[in-house]
């Protein structure tokens, strides 16, 4: 049996968490350089906000001057995320984190009643992290998925849904739309409404050779889950990714080449860092720089894809970075974006050893463990290559952020009588 916590207006609720003054608020969180809502609550939905909708925008409505407006956080939601991890651990033996705030719970063989001990688990993760959620349960993945929805769409119920028993999910099922099924995107429901599948209940009697030419086995997977059968099994390894990027706006236009190389240069650091987390290596890379189109500002784009020497050295990454921004720089443009994309991964462990490298293999993985060591333990960019830059101008806008404040000892917050 599995259960999927799954946390309301995560990063909402995070801001809400430090802050009691936005409770029963309208709020939004927006996205890099405040562009766009990327998260909002409730009350901010009942006043006419919708997702991705643009700051400069919505700022400027009438109806939406209750909004309490806010910058992402990572560090705090990351930080959040890991207290919401920790307390379940502390209530199941195992759980795996599926995204920033959603988890599956493995509840094989855990005695009593699943009902109250999720509405148990919701409310101490609502006491320790200070953070609501609903919780879904089903026999697979797919259902305690399509359980914590029905939770969710019930705002004054328990906020558990339990799918576990066959007859109820028997008759759950014809209400509720296939489009609100895990993994089913805009096409596949299109697909099926040609053939007038519009319920889970539709769905699941269809023939299985049907849904597997109308959907590929990825649909018959999911049709198999909905009827109870596991396709996703705990802890199923997750593909493994194809391409990596790490690409910004920068929060104000860059105009020289010194900027330009500490921006791409950064973006090597952080791309090498991921890579070294999933134990990948990159046999390619694209950079890529552009400025605004649109606005008045004379247009320019350019990026380059090239193979690199299979590396997940931040050094060798630099470089190879480096020398492409170089060659398609021009000077007089504005820049508004730059970008680093790594493709061609391979796990490191598979990746044949070059006869001819052109930087000693182990040298370099020692000083790469002890560059991810040191900032590992004393945080992102303490020990940094100086060509990534100190100062950093042209870093993104956040202008309306919250601070870090489950992380940074100076930004802790502080209760006065
Ligand atoms: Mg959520």
């Amino acid at each position: 049996m599995f259960a999927l916590i799954d946390a309301n207006s995560f990063y909402c609720s995070c801001e809400r968490a430090f802050d009691p003054r936005l409770r029963g608020l309208p709020v939004a969180v927006l996205s890099n350089n405040d562009g766009c809502a990327i998260a909002l609550t409730r009350e901010a939905k009942d006043i006419g906000l919708k997702m991705g909708d643009p700051y400069h925008l919505a700022a400027k409505r009438p109806e939406l001057q209750p909004l309490v407006w806010r910058s992402s956080n990572y560090a705090l939601y990351g930080d959040m995320s890991r207290r919401i991890f920790e307390t379940l651990l502390g209530m199941v033996p195992v759980v795996e984190p599926y995204s920033i705030d959603e988890m599956f719970l493995d509840l094989e063989g855990v005695p009593g009643d699943l009902a109250q001990l999720s509405a148990d688990i919701r409310a101490c993760v609502r006491r320790v992290a200070k953070i609501p959620c609903c919780v879904g349960i089903g026999p697979t993945k797919t259902i305690a998925k399509l359980a914590n929805k029905v939770a969710k769409q019930d705002h004054n119920g328990p906020g558990v849904c339990d799918f576990s028993e066959e007859e109820i999910r028997q008759r759950a099922y014809p209400s509720i739309a296939i489009g609100d099924v895990w993994g089913m995107g805009r096409a596949s429901v299109a697909k099926l409404k040609k053939q007038n599948v519009e319920t889970v209940a539709e769905f699941v009697a269809m023939p299985n050779d049907q849904v597997r030419d109308l959907l590929t086995v990825v649909g018959a997977k999911t049709q198999a889950e909905l009827q109870g059968r596991v396709c996703f099994p705990f802890n199923d390894a997750p593909a493994t990714r194809k391409s990596l990027a790490v690409t910004r706006s920068f929060g104000r236009p860059v105009l020289t080449w010194t900027e330009m190389e500490q921006a791409l240069a950064s973006y090597a650091v952080r791309a090498a860092e991921k890579l070294r987390r999933h134990r990948l290596m990159a046999n390619a890379m694209q950079v890529f720089m552009r400025t605004n189109e649109f606005n008045n500002d004379p247009r320019y784009s350019n990026q380059a894809t090239f193979e690199i020497e299979g590396a997940a050295d931040t050094l060798a990454l630099i470089g190879d970075a480096l020398r492409a921004g170089r060659r398609m720089w021009r000077d007089g443009c504005r820049y508004f974006k730059a970008g680093i994309v790594l493709l061609d991964l391979k796990p490191a462990a598979d990746t044949p050893a070059n006869l001819l490298p052109s930087r000693d293999p182990e040298q370099s993985a020692r000083l790469m463990a002890a560059l991810d060591a040191v900032n590992t333990r004393y945080g992102q960019r303490t020990l940094s290559p100086a060509v990534a830059g100190i100062t950093r101008g042209w870093t993104m806008r956040r202008e309306r952020l919250s601070p870090r404040y489950t992380t940074h000892i100076d930004e802790i917050l502080v209760v006065t009588a």
